[in-house]
């Protein structure tokens, strides 16, 4: 089992509180989206449990292991960012197989990976092009294989689809919600496009200024918002 827990989480930057006691669960295999402002603590929240950003105080779990102070490559997660980081001059294979190479994986048990990350992805007739050659839905597909290889238990989401425009939106939206549903891990999305938030949570974390403003499932925040800051967000009139 490998839900996330934060435990009264807090980050300071300096002298500057930024995330100021963050109590969750996201339960295993749930599609959790946080939703929030800009400068809120979206991403912060999500590096911290990535392990890309120390935690000042309180605790992470991922399923029964506290893993606040583990190194980020112990902690079983895959990320994936607005803004893809691919290398250029490799391949789509070496680049999706990048992580586990420098894990020391054997050569025919990342290609094994690749391919099966590639199938679920649709991305075969892609393999041998370098980057430069992919559309940005292209890459951002690539850069989700890349999180796929790596078979992690948790994926986070950091904004993943802001770059790509609207259409290629709708359609790597449904590719993520097949993912998820095909491989069942949990994942963490932040987004702040609230028809993302609607369609493919399962719960929502609505964030203000480094608190949690609202958790609920996507149609009792539209029904039932707790104030006219939650409602902004999910879209409701108030
Ligand atoms: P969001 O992703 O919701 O837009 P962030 O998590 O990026 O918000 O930022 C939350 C707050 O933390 C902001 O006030 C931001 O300026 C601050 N912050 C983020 N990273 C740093 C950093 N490395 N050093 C200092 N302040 C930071
Ligand atoms: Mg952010």
């Amino acid at each position: 089992m490998s839900g996330v827990e934060l435990q009264n989480v807090v980050k300071r930057f300096g002298d500057v509180e930024v995330i100021h006691g963050v109590d969750l669960k996201v339960d295993h295999g749930e599609f959790c989206v946080f939703v929030g402002p800009s400068g809120c603590g979206k991403s912060t929240l999500l590096r911290m449990i990535a392990g890309l950003e120390e935690t000042t105080a309180g605790a992470i779990r991922i399923g029964d292991a506290d893993v606040t102070h583990a190194e980020s490559a112990e902690r079983g997660i895959a990320m994936v960012f607005q803004t893809y980081a691919l290398y250029p001059h490799m391949t789509v294979a070496e680049n999706m197989g990048f992580g586990l190479k420098m894990n020391g994986h054997p050569k025919a048990e990342i290609a094994a990976k690749v391919r099966e990350a590639a199938d679920i992805l649709k991305l075969e007739p892609l393999l041998k092009r370098k980057p430069a050659a992919l559309s940005g839905g292209q890459r951002q597909r690539v850069a989700i294989g890349r999180a796929i290889t790596r078979g992690p238990q948790v994926f986070l989401f950091d904004e993943p689809l802001s770059n790509l425009d609207a259409e290629l939106r709708v359609e790597m939206r449904a590719e993520i919600a097949r993912l998820h549903r095909e491989i069942g891990a949990t994942m963490i999305y932040v987004t702040h496009d609230q028809v993302e938030a609607m369609t493919m949570a399962d719960k929502i974390v609505v964030l203000r200024a480094g608190n949690i403003e609202q958790v609920g499932a996507p149609m009792d925040l539209y029904d039932d918002p707790d104030n006219r800051f939650v409602a902004g967000f999910i879209g409701s009139p108030s």
